[in-house]
């Protein structure tokens, strides 16, 4: 039987109601004294590390998250995290960069309900993401939630109530759950050792291009951050404000920083070079475009890579080479 461990933090499936509304309260013990069959599918140990609603998380508890799985990576088979849903993809795909390779199965999940509640998601989640931790060829980060697994820089919360709350963004499920059956679509493959990353460096702005938006805050934004995220409308582009705004863009990329576009459309990603609007920036401006990369992996990964490289090229070389199924193009 595999041994897994079932860190906590929070999050809807572990609160209890109190005068303004839900607050984590139910411990990992408690979590775990719900699901009696679990002893059929794995040997569980369990450790409360935080007790938060996912909207308090910052990047700190995701170093502590990470560094919670490398102390603990010896003695177990698998790791399941249980995490508020607000922010649970951006803790996935967090995950996803800082711990690369892992050849044990590291799977985050939560609930719309609390597992105390009498109709609630939480003991299916749960138990699902258990049964997959416990499962032959699971490896890496994944994302267990609504009877999917997705992989953990692909997910998206799509829904705020529904139980099938999360969606996997431009990537097919890697596997779903039929009933007690787990159906596999996609093999999860890994190199040899996992490798464990400890830094991230949190300056990465983003600016949402709205029809009256004000450049100053971009140009705030810029002198704020080493790497800014611009989310466009459509396949990507900026609306045409002058040519200073060319200029001083530059300017930042030519400091070694980083300018990405991204799109504000869910589905199938960028495409800078189909308008002027967005052909002319990665020309003149050296702006890059993160093609069907999820917001939440992209802010991640930016993190990461200006943490781990410190010129452009190498940056913009780390960017693009795929880690657990992030990004499916590249320039
Ligand atoms: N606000 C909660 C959280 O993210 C929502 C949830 O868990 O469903 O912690």
């Amino acid at each position: 039987m595999k041994k897994l461990l079932m860190i906590a933090t929070g999050g809807t499936i572990a609160s209890v109601q109190k005068e303004h509304g839900l607050v984590p309260g139910i411990t990992s013990t408690e979590l775990i004294e719900y699901l009696p069959s679990l002893k059929h599918i794995a040997d569980v140990d369990s450790l409360q590390l935080l007790s938060l609603d996912s909207s308090n998380m910052r990047p700190s508890h995701w170093m502590q998250i990470a560094g919670a799985i490398e102390k603990n990576y010896d003695a177990y088979d698998g790791f399941v995290i249980c995490h508020g849903t607000d922010t649970m993809a951006f803790t996935a795909a967090a995950l996803s960069y800082l711990i690369q390779n892992s050849k044990k199965p590291i799977v985050i999940t939560g609930a719309q309900k609390p597992i105390s509640s009498e109709i609630s998601d939480a003991k299916q989640n749960l138990l699902c993401a258990f049964s997959y931790a416990a499962s032959a060829g699971a490896c890496n980060v994944s994302v267990v939630f609504g009877g999917k697994v997705i992989a953990g820089t692909r997910a998206k919360k799509t829904h705020t109530k529904s139980y099938h709350a999360f969606s996997s963004m431009n990537y097919p499920d890697i596997a779903v759950f039929q009933g007690d059956r787990l159906v596999r679509y996609i093999d999860q493959k890994t190199g040899k050792t996992p490798q464990f990353y400890h830094d991230l460096n949190e300056k990465v702005g983003l600016y949402k291009v709205l029809p009256n938006s004000d450049p100053e805050l971009l140009y705030y934004l810029l002198e704020r951050n080493d790497a800014v995220i611009i989310e466009s409308f459509g396949t990507g582009g900026l609306p045409e404000q002058g040519e200073e705004m060319l200029v001083r863009l530059k300017e930042y990329t030519d400091r070694g920083k980083l300018i990405v576009m991204t799109t504000q459309v869910p589905s199938e990603g960028s495409d800078m070079s189909v308008y002027r609007v967005g052909g002319r920036l990665k020309e003149a401006c050296g702006i890059i475009e993160c093609f069907d990369m999820s917001l939440e992996s992209i802010l991640a990964k930016l993190m990461w890579v200006l943490a781990v490289e410190k010129t452009r090229a190498k940056r913009i070389k780390r960017f693009y080479k795929p880690v657990n199924f992030d990004i499916s193009f590249s320039e």
